[in-house]
């Protein structure tokens, strides 16, 4: 039950990764966001005018994968920013970084394929990111498992699925597949910290009792698992429930 959903689906909009196919251009790659990453590809591409001149002088170009998930816009521009960005997000969080993945994050190459997916797999475990009930698609048989192993290698919470499906068929599914809990009801508050839930800050509710919280703020509960560990499992602040984050997360979604 959730008596607090509204009637307005939080609409799909992705982060995507793109490689330019140039000859000359190896692995230099390029990180964007949409509402419809087909679209997007074309634009990129010249065959829909309007939009994309940053990668114009590159064309053309494949989209390698997508990460989708996101609960708002707002967040996913966030997601964006940062992933464009990882030598400006000197986030205290990316103290935790590995000396050798820094140096990368940190370096020149901002534009090789080695550095966004480096950067990919650090953010995904940081906060706030790896609160987020997000997916990767990564179609590309040899991309999906370098990927794969990467995601292992830098224990990227296990919520977030990493799939190969095709881009365009998580695109025309997401419609079907995801039934967000939408926007907080005008003046919802977080359990937690009794502030507004807004669209841009993820949220959950519990599935016994529907209290709400944004995910953060559940995730810095006592009765979780205290940061820089995620939280394995958590309690509903009202009720006691206890599920899994793993659940906390989906828990956004109404479908499961
Ligand atoms: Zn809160
Ligand atoms: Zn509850």
């Amino acid at each position: 039950m959730y008596l607090s959903v509204t009637d307005s689906p939080a609409p799909f909009y992705c982060c995507y990764l793109l490689r330019s196919l140039k000859p000359g251009s190896k692995d230099y790659v390029y990180v964007g966001s949409t509402p419809n990453p087909t679209r997007r590809l074309r634009q990129h591409n010249g065959e829909i005018t309007a939009g994309a001149a940053a990668t114009r002088s590159r064309r053309p170009w494949e989209m390698l994968l997508i990460v989708h998930g996101f609960p708002s816009k707002a967040a996913a521009l966030q997601f964006e920013w940062a992933w464009q960005n990882p030598h400006m997000s000197r986030h205290s969080s990316f103290d935790a970084v590995p000396f050798k993945d820094k140096r990368m994050l940190y370096g020149s190459a901002q534009k090789r394929l080695e550095t966004k997916l480096v950067a990919l797999c650090v953010m995904l475990t940081l906060p706030p990111f790896r609160l987020w009930p997000l997916n990767v698609a990564c179609p590309d048989p040899l991309l999906y498992a370098d990927v794969q192993s990467r995601a292992l290698a830098h224990a990227v919470p296990k919520h977030i699925a990493i799939d190969n499906r095709e881009i365009a068929r998580v695109f025309e599914q997401a419609a079907t597949d995801i039934s967000y809990l939408g926007l907080p009801a005008a003046g919802e508050l977080c359990g937690v910290c009794n502030d507004a839930l807004t669209e841009s800050r993820p949220w959950g509710a519990c599935a016994e009792c529907s209290a709400t919280w944004h995910l953060a703020c559940l995730a810095n509960q006592p009765a979780s698992l205290s940061l820089p560990l995620l939280p394995t499992t958590a309690h509903c602040i009202r009720c006691q429930h206890q599920f899994t984050w793993g659940q906390a997360v989906r828990a956004f979604t109404l479908s499961n």
